[in-house]
């Protein structure tokens, strides 16, 4: 396998995982291990960066944390890669899980094209994909479901009436990202139209991390069973037939304890990042 190239002045924008630090790729670990400057987004395991980071190397922790808390803004975000890449800095952007997915990637890469820096992505595991797998839940199990939808539902506009009532009668797996502070809308919305009876919902709380805790039933029954009930963050929803294999194929077991594994993120200044 080629080496990962070590030009300087270079920003790697790369996803890190859900939260287990091993599901990190190789790629991207080789290129934290060389970084100048590594930007690191909430929900990036601090063990990642502790393990592989340069002792010299400098760390600022950026992130959007949904209404909770301050958030560095994304031009802030933007302009720091910039600096640092024009300083000719290897700097590597990491983001939680994948970098494509429910990210600001696309005005990070529009950011730097305009200012005619190099870039790489290195994929990640999105938060979807190692939920599924550390609850043993396969998003396409054979006879439930052929195909999966990754959605999100952290304000109202997102979804119209006629997505939901689609929504409603798909078989697909729906997952849902950022919308654990909505969940209770959102169970209205599907069990008020056509949703067959068999969907279920598993609510993934801090997944591949040693505080994952996972909760599931059926989608009716979550007003009566779990209604107004807050998770902690972050969580994912998985929706559909598929959710009725919860609970069989669990490996890594509930934990007992109620912690959050990511720390808030306050959000920085340009000032502070440079300070
Ligand atoms: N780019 C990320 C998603 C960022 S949006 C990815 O590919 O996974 C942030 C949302 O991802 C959270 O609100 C939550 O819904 C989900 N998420 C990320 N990590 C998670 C984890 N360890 N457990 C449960 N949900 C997670």
């Amino acid at each position: 396998m080629k080496p990962p190239s070590t030009t300087k002045g270079k920003v790697i924008i790369a996803g890190a995982g859900p939260g287990d630090p091993d599901l990190l790729t190789i790629k991207a670990m080789r290129f934290i291990q060389q970084a100048d400057v590594l930007i690191t987004d909430r929900l990036v395991s601090e063990v990642i960066i502790d393990r592989y980071k340069r002792k010299d190397a400098l760390v600022l922790h950026v992130g959007k944390q949904c209404r909770r808390g301050a958030s560095t803004p994304q031009d802030v975000i933007n302009e720091l890669m910039v600096e640092y890449a024009s300083q000719d800095k290897l700097v590597v952007r990491l983001k939680g899980g994948d970098v494509s997915i429910f990210s600001n990637i696309l005005d990070e890469l529009q950011y730097l094209s305009l200012h005619g820096i190099e870039f790489e992505i290195i994929p990640g595991i999105t938060a979807a994909l190692g939920a599924a797998a550390y609850a043993g839940i396969p998003l396409t199990a054979r006879g439930h479901s052929t195909a999966v939808r990754f959605l999100t539902f952290y304000k109202q506009e997102l979804i119209d009436d006629k997505l939901w009532d689609e929504l409603s009668r798909t078989d697909d797996t729906l997952v849902f990202y950022m919308s654990s502070d909505t969940t209770d809308a959102l169970v209205a919305e599907l069990t008020l139209r056509r949703t067959p009876k068999d969907r279920g919902i598993v609510v993934l709380e801090q997944a591949t991390t040693p505080f994952q805790r996972v909760y599931h039933c059926n989608l009716f029954d979550y007003p009566a069973l779990m209604g107004g009930k807050k998770f902690r963050s972050p969580t994912l929803l998985i929706i559909g037939k598929v959710a009725s294999l919860a609970g069989h194929f669990q490996w890594q077991p509930n934990c007992e304890k109620t912690e959050d594994y990511f720390n808030p993120v306050p959000g920085i200044t340009k000032a502070e990042a440079r300070a």
